[in-house]
């Protein structure tokens, strides 16, 4: 049974300054049954990626652990006084003080594992969710820090990009959450990583509180999730190529993650899933503005035009593999993209033909993928060709794949301004279409789709 309650997850960007930790006690004591999952204060994530990966000394390790305690106790001392501020500051000192000695160890032992990295990078949420916790209770409201390591919020092993493990991380959560809410306590659960079953931190990818609060709602089951950033929500292009882009009221769970996965920065792109697979509303919110921000819910409805919104990725490159022998033998694709894959290469598409496969990989990934298929293929690849400087436009609308004329609509204002449009995929997704045009282009093309669907 759903429990009636709410999810709200705070990111990096509420969390600059007081001000930002203010409006997040104001919006809190507004709601009733309410969890909150937090991001590390803004800033701090990049700091210890930088502080882990550079030059290790005890020198650096004792200036950037002090740093880090006095960043955070000072934040404490604007919310809390007596006995409540020492009992957070002495909790942020402790925790503070593990990071420390696991960073000796790196220090000591000169090894830096995939596993060390997200246990260290785990600690900007630790660290924040105390802050806040303190300062919620400042104010009179009841809490609770919950680490996800111990919830336990589980993932699979990977310790960079982590999977939940739904049913099981509910088995494990709903209770403990829903009973702290139950008494009119309000969990303030960390962000951003969980843990594999034998208990080692993973992290669930960078930005990815989102996701953790996703996960946090699902096993809960919460009603609603409401994602609070510094932005209004989903918008129809990516304002900096189109500056009329406007605000949608509301988005398809299908059509969020498509946007999501397609370049619009305003979800993480796993985060759909686990709400929709519990039935949980999303709201983006702006913590900044009275807007009413985008809805996501599992309501397919269409558009008047059809189109929801237009997205991009840039930096992008095709590969093309030419087979020998005309025709595909069974077994091509999957050898090529298990190569890929193995490789570390994410295929963002892919298109076929009689003769040749295209992917469409990240520019940084181009040199991995080139030789990663060079080396293993034993199929009679013929050439490989690489396209740099590619973009991907995205086309989001529940009913593209059954409205007739759409895709002529978009194909013609593409030509209109002189653009050639290069890979084409339609009909994996039916609510997105994708395209690649040369990176040179993409202002242009962007603009012109946009206004045939949103122009006055
Ligand atoms: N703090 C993490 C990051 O910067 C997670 C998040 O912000 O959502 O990637
Ligand atoms: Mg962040």
């Amino acid at each position: 049974m759903p429990s009636g309650s709410v999810v709200m997850k705070f990111g990096g960007s509420c969390l600059r300054s007081t001000d930002g930790i203010r409006k997040i006690v104001a919006i809190t004591s507004r709601e009733k049954r309410v969890a909150l999952v937090v991001s590390a204060l803004a800033g701090v994530t990049d700091s210890i990626v930088r502080e882990i990966t550079g030059r290790l000394s005890e020198k650096s390790i004792e200036a950037f652990t002090k740093q880090l305690a006095a960043r955070h106790l000072q934040m404490l001392g604007v919310f809390c006084s007596g006995e409540m501020l020492e009992r957070y500051s002495n909790d942020v000192r402790k925790t503070v003080a593990g990071f420390s000695r696991i960073l000796y160890g790196v220090y000591y032992t000169g090894e830096l594992t995939q596993r060390m990295k997200a246990l260290l990078m785990s600690f900007g949420e630790r660290l924040s969710a105390r802050v806040i916790a303190g300062a919620l209770e400042s104010s009179g409201m009841r809490v609770r820090v919950f680490d996800a390591d111990t919830l336990p919020l589980l993932t699979d092993n990977n310790y960079g990009n982590g999977n939940a493990l739904l049913p099981m991380t509910k088995k494990m959560a709903h209770d403990k959450l829903n009973a702290a809410v139950e008494e009119g306590t309000i969990p303030v659960v960390t962000g951003f990583f969980g843990t594999n079953r034998e208990g080692h931190v993973t992290l669930l990818g960078r930005n990815g509180t989102d996701y953790s609060a996703s996960i946090v709602a699902y096993a809960m089951g919460a009603s609603r999730l409401v994602i609070w950033k510094d932005v209004d929500g989903f918008l129809t292009a990516d304002p900096s190529y189109v500056g009329r882009a406007k605000l949608i009221a509301e988005l398809s769970y299908g059509e969020a993650s498509e946007l999501s996965y397609f370049g619009a920065n305003v979800l993480h792109p796993k985060a759909v899933e686990p709400a929709e697979e519990g039935k949980i509303r999303i709201s983006i919110r702006n913590i900044e503005g009275p807007s009413t921000g985008t809805l996501v819910t599992s309501s397919r409805k269409k558009a008047v035009g059809v189109v929801k919104s237009v997205s991009c990725l840039k930096n992008l490159s095709i590969v093309r593999v030419y087979v020998s022998g005309g025709g595909f033998q069974a077994g091509t694709i999957s050898e090529i993209s298990g190569f890929l894959g193995r490789a570390g290469v994410n295929i963002m598409s892919a298109t076929t033909s009689q003769t040749c496969i295209a992917f469409l990989v990240l520019n940084s990934d181009l040199p991995t993928a080139v030789s990663a298929l060079r080396e293993s293929m034993n199929r009679g690849i013929e050439k490989i060709e690489s396209e740099r400087r590619v973009a991907l436009m995205c086309v989001v609308g529940e009913g593209l794949g059954t409205t007739k004329g759409i895709a002529a609509r978009v194909f013609t204002a593409i030509s209109a301004c002189g653009v050639n449009v290069g890979m084409m995929s339609a009909g994996a997704s039916r609510a997105a279409y994708h395209f690649t045009v040369k990176m040179e282009d993409l202002d242009r093309a962007m603009n012109a789709v946009h206004d045939v669907f949103f122009g006055d």
